[in-house]
């Protein structure tokens, strides 16, 4: 690979343009990682899908490989670099020419067009080609986005015609019974992949009486959907048909769910997604395999690449790397106690990312502000604010440590820290009983991320004990005090009268009793208030509602002020973004 251009001085999309030159058909880095031509989908010269039905059938016998999380800190809003971080030691490992794979998530239109950027990675450590990554790939969120929507059509027109028509015409007309939906107690929205607050709250089916059922409505982002997250959790085609029928969309006036297979729409909602449920197959910057599957926003959503992807590469690589969203109180939870419990997978080892900035942040910085000039605060040494901020990096030590496997510290560094700053870091992150590495993979690619991929290896090779933190027989208002107390440190639960009242529904309902627990919190806190850096103490988690996803199979408990639709700032993305008309290129994507 020829050399690169500086990531000091060149944006990220420059390097990705660059390496592009140089990629590998997608199809040699298939046949290298020994996927047959019968089992690999073309997208064009430098993306494809992946059969996983026939692959996962050849490989049966296969034992997998290690497995590998990567999580991080609390971030700040500017993020950590974690998919930069997944990148690197992918890059690392292939550097030590080890046989590796990574599964990490596809963007969302939300953030891409918005202030956070696509989550390609950055600098010498990025997924490629950039611009199909970022904006839409093979097409799967839109998939989800027909498939979720068709929902909310099938609902609204039902209602539309229970109340057009009496109980004999809806049987004689259509061979229908009435459901008689509560207009006022809807479960479901619909769905944009773009930070949209304007469609937080809509009121449709204004008009005459053709135009559909008035009433109250809403958006989430499209990452937020149940559909994203019955891909990201589905076994199989099988699987994902039989979850499709359980989403409940909406209740009767006597409270019962209606699902979508009382809407008789699940059949064709899963027709949509049948492309989608293959995993895409992309390359790193230095041409190491990369699936791309399902969805981010673990504060939001399980935020987790697909159980089918991670299946997929773990029969492939030795060494695979996924990414769980954020820090480890929301990204690393969800993987551990939802995605690893669906799919019966162990990990070896969980890294967790940390930066000085961010520990700077929790230890009494400003909050940096994305778009905005880093604080002054932020260009010296300060060492003591590295070591108060280091309480937040012990404390996610010790969330990987309770689920038993063995965590490795990875200091993705920029070239503006300093030796003392690292150092400390490395002296805490050790004494909480972590292996640290600092890594350079953002400035050098694979070979400044040896140190890192060493760790790993070393990690991966020594024992552990995976065990979940709860077993499913366990009430939920006793879960959801677990997962505050142990993984988020605070003192207790509190629930509004909504969300207490569908807590005792659900814990006397035998079948949603037992359904997994993904919780929706803030991913800028460690508590449900961003605004508390550090390791906060002294507060309660509030509990404001909870929703059911029957067929993603878990109840979903909303902390805080927290929304599943994002605004758009003033100062977004988009306005950075263009096309170079003679060559088609995209500029400015990041
Ligand atoms: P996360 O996955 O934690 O959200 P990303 O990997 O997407 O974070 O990185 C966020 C941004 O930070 C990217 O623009 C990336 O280029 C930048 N970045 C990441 N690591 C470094 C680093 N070591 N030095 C400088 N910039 C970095």
């Amino acid at each position: 690979m020829p050399k690169l251009p500086d990531p000091r001085e060149n944006a990220d999309y420059i390097i990705a343009e660059a390496a592009e030159e140089y990629m590998k058909p997608i199809k040699d880095i298939a046949s290298e990682l020994g996927i047959t031509d019968e089992e690999l989908l073309l997208h064009g010269h430098y993306v494809a899908k992946v059969d996983f039905k026939k692959l996962l059938e050849r490989l049966k016998d296969k034992p997998d490989g290690k497995y590998i999380d990567v999580t991080a800190i609390t971030p700040t809003p500017l993020g950590e670099g974690k998919s930069t971080s997944s990148m690197g030691l992918v890059e690392g490992l292939g550097q030590r020419k080890v046989n590796v794979t990574a599964a990490i998530r596809q963007p969302s239109g939300g953030p891409t067009m918005n202030i956070k950027g696509s989550a390609a990675g950055g600098g010498l450590a990025q997924c490629i080609p950039l611009t199909p990554f970022s904006l839409g790939l093979t097409g799967d969120i839109n998939a989800i986005m027909n498939s979720h929507n068709l929902a909310m059509v099938a609902l609204n027109s039902r209602m539309q015609h229970e109340r057009n028509y009496t109980d004999e015409q809806l049987m004689r007309l259509s061979n229908m019974e009435r459901l008689d939906i509560d207009p006022t107690n809807i479960e479901m929205g619909w769905i944009i992949d773009f930070c949209c607050q304007g469609l937080r709250n809509i009121v449709m089916g204004l008009g005459g009486r053709t135009d559909g059922f008035t009433m109250q409505s809403k958006f989430g982002i499209a990452v937020s959907s149940e559909v994203m997250a019955i891909l990201a959790v589905a076994k199989d085609l099988a699987d994902m048909r039989e979850r499709m029928g359980k989403i409940v969309v909406a209740y009767n006036k006597k409270g019962v769910p209606i699902t979508t297979k009382d809407l008789q729409v699940d059949g064709a909602m899963t027709a949509w997604m049948v492309e989608a449920l293959n995993p895409n197959l992309l390359q790193s910057l230095e041409g190491q395999p990369v699936f791309v599957h399902a969805g981010p926003f673990a504060n939001i959503a399980i935020g987790q690449s697909s159980i089918i992807a991670d299946r997929v590469a773990l029969k492939l690589g030795d060494y695979h790397v996924t990414e769980s969203g954020f820090g480890a109180d929301i990204g690393f939870e969800k993987f551990w106690n939802l995605k690893c419990r669906f799919s019966g997978l162990k990990p070896n080892c969980a890294v967790v990312v940390a930066t000085i900035r961010a520990l700077k942040c929790h230890g009494g910085a400003p909050i940096p502000v994305p778009g905005k000039p880093m604080p002054e605060e932020y260009k010296g040494e300060n060492v003591g604010w590295v070591e108060k901020g280091c309480e937040n990096l012990v404390h996610h030590i010790n969330t990987v440590r309770k689920a038993g496997i063995n965590p490795v510290v990875c200091i993705n560094a920029f070239y503006t820290d300093t030796d003392a700053e690292i150092a400390k870091v490395r002296e805490l992150g050790e004494a909480a009983g972590a292996r640290v590495a600092l890594s350079r993979h953002w400035e050098h690619g694979g070979e400044g991320a040896l140190e890192f991929a060493d760790a790993v290896i070393d990690a991966c090779n020594e024992p552990n004990d995976f065990k979940l933190l709860y077993e499913l027989e366990t009430p939920l208002r006793e879960r959801i005090n677990l997962i505050a107390k142990e993984v988020y440190g605070a003192d207790g639960v509190d629930y509004s009268d909504v969300a207490l009242g569908k807590a005792k529904k659900i814990e006397a309902d035998p079948e949603l009793s037992k359904l997994g627990t993904c919780m929706v919190k803030t991913h800028l806190s460690l508590s449900d208030n961003p605004a508390l850096k550090g390791v906060p103490k002294g507060w309660r988690l509030f509990v404001r509602d909870i929703l059911t996803y029957g067929g993603a199979g878990f109840v979903v408990p909303v902390a805080g002020n927290i929304s599943l639709m994002p605004g758009t700032g003033s100062n977004p993305a988009y306005r950075r973004v263009d096309v170079d008309v003679e060559s088609g290129k995209v500029k400015g994507v990041f």
